[in-house]
């Protein structure tokens, strides 16, 4: 899974460019040499970055290391702050129950 830094545009495999660069001449005739470049297929960007399918949603980019897309994470703190307010304010959501809300709400969708 890719995502383009330029239009934003996510897709699963980039759009190989072709074109040929002259490379001077061998015996009288010019030579040419085939380039090829992965590029954006929605805007022909070479500026993209790689990345992971959303394993909750399955549409959405997500950085490698990232566990949720964007939508997903936005519909995901929406659930925590309805959590938030069942718990006593001063308490403080730890990483390890965050980890464990994730995983938790990853099965149940
Ligand atoms: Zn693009
Ligand atoms: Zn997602």
């Amino acid at each position: 899974m890719y995502k383009c830094l330029d239009c934003g545009s996510e897709f699963l495999s980039p759009r190989m460019r072709e074109w040929k660069e002259p490379q001077g001449e061998y015996m009288g005739r010019p030579v040419w040499q085939t380039m090829r470049l992965e590029v954006c297929p929605d805007c022909g960007s070479e500026d993209f970055e790689d990345g992971e399918v959303c394993p909750s949603c399955g549409e959405g980019w997500v950085e490698f290391d990232d566990e949720l897309c964007d939508s997903c994470k936005s519909e995901f703190s929406e659930m925590l702050h309805i959590f938030r307010k069942d718990v006593e304010s001063s308490m403080k959501i730890t990483d390890e129950m965050f980890e464990e809300l994730v995983t938790e709400w990853l099965e149940r969708n």
